[in-house]
């Protein structure tokens, strides 16, 4: 018989960016909130993210969120006295016509929602980026107000201003199944202990949809692994710590300053599936290596080497893999479920969730505490899958993902998908 732990208002399971924004951001409108943590605060994808922060997306409505919760950032900066932010500016940049027109399309939409942008000629793109190769490319734009940010730094700001407003954070405590009596959540039981609470948040990444079946009910969102490289810094090739960051979509690679040196993530082709309940229990994304011989990494490798030429397989180099979570339409799904009254998803933020959570958090107290949110957050919601007869099992779910995932730089872009 489980013992009976204190009531809550909000219990949080999970304890990544996503629980704990949305921990602070209800802890600061009052709640008492409890956040569940089977492991370590940031032991999921937090802890393995490159913390990009690109606030240029396919629709206003996605731009929106990202501009807004830059804002959020600034605010935990200024409540901590940390700086998080790095403001370096972003580049997108374009080879062929095709991507151009890309170009063209977010340029128009950044002004639409009063977004900074210029578009840059070729010279100026070398003038900025002297180790990156620029011969070839047709058009570029800058965002002046992007950056990046260590995402550890960012999951402590929120745990401290919602530890400030009484919120509680509680690890090593695996969430074994939620209590739910007439299709109605009442709390969770974790550790042989019933926790209390009308509202339950399932936040958990790519477990969450393990998660939702503990719940007895389903979640479309599946685990693939991603990498990126981080090269030694180098005399030869000095990376200054404020070069903008770059989108070469059609290499299908982002980049940033590291440190000296140079951060260079991929979403590649074929990217390596995950089935979450296939891992120990005590899984650490943290332990996770990657080999230098692993095909994903060659292709990499030499998918950086195009763009920047410096980069081969001598150069000396660090590589980080990890897992996201991805939903077959590349948005993440949050908010009520449609099946029990009190449970809310969010994950699946496909790549972003640390550039989302600001305003994602915020988002969320709205829908818990509001019933509705000042966002137009319709293409998140959660229960958008329930129905569809395509979606219905756990192997056609994880093949609409993992074409997503696929296809998230490769396909040109069109003005109906959320794209980095
Ligand atoms: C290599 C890599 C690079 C990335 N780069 C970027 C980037 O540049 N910019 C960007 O915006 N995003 C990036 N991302 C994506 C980003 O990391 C994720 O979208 C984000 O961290 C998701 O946060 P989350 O809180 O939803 O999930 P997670 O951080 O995975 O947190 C979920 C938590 O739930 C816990 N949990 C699971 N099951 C249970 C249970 N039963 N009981 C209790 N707790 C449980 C887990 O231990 C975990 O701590 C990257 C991801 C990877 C892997």
């Amino acid at each position: 018989m489980p013992q009976r732990g204190a009531a809550f208002d909000v219990i949080i399971v999970g304890g990544g960016v996503a629980g704990a924004s949305t921990a602070m951001q209800l802890a600061l409108r009052g709640s008492r909130v409890l956040v569940l943590e089977r492991q370590m605060l940031g032991a999921g994808s937090t802890g393995r993210a490159a913390g990009l922060l690109g606030q240029l997306r396919s629709t206003k409505a996605a731009v929106t969120l990202l501009r807004d919760g830059l804002g959020i950032v600034r605010d935990i900066e200024r409540r901590t006295g940390t700086e998080i932010f790095v403001q370096t500016g972003s580049m997108r940049i374009a080879a062929t016509p095709d991507r151009v027109r890309e170009i063209e399309e977010h340029v128009r939409l950044a002004h639409e929602v009063d977004l900074p942008i210029e578009e840059l000629d070729r010279a100026e793109v070398a003038r900025c980026l002297p180790y990156m190769k620029t011969d070839d490319l047709l058009a570029a734009c800058y965002c002046p107000t992007d950056g990046h940010l260590q995402p550890a730094e960012l999951l402590a700001g929120y745990v401290r201003v919602a530890r400030d407003h009484g919120a509680t954070f509680q690890t090593q405590t695996p969430v074994e199944r939620a209590i739910v009596t007439g299709g109605r959540v009442q709390g969770v039981v974790a550790g042989g202990v019933e926790y209390h609470a009308p509202v339950v948040v399932n936040c958990t990444g790519p477990w969450s949809y393990l998660v939702a079946e503990k719940a007895e009910t389903r979640l479309a969102t599946a685990a693939i692994g991603h990498y990126y490289l981080t090269t030694t810094p180098s005399p030869e090739v000095p990376v200054d710590r404020h070069s903008p960051a770059v989108r070469d979509r059609a290499n299908r690679i982002y980049t940033r300053p590291e440190a000296g040196g140079l951060l260079v993530g991929m979403y590649e082709a074929e990217p390596v599936e995950y089935d979450m309940e296939r891992l120990p229990p005590d899984f650490d994304m943290s332990q996770m290596r990657a080999r230098r011989d692993e095909l994903n990494v060659a292709i990499l490798i030499d998918a950086a080497s195009r763009r920047f030429p410096f980069i081969n397989e001598r150069t000396a180099m660090s590589i980080t893999t990890g897992i996201m979570t991805f939903t077959p339409d590349g948005q993440p799904c949050c908010g009520p479920s449609s099946e029990i009254e009190g449970l809310f998803h969010c994950a699946g933020f496909c790549g972003h969730g640390i550039v989302q959570s600001p305003a994602i958090g915020l988002v969320m107290s709205q829908l818990i505490l509001d019933g509705r949110s000042t966002y137009d957050v319709q293409a998140l919601a959660a229960g958008r899958f329930d129905d569809l007869i395509d979606l219905a099992d756990r192997p056609a779910i994880k093949a609409a993902s993992y074409r997503t995932y696929s296809n998230y730089y490769g396909k040109v872009a069109t003005t109906d998908a959320a794209k980095t």
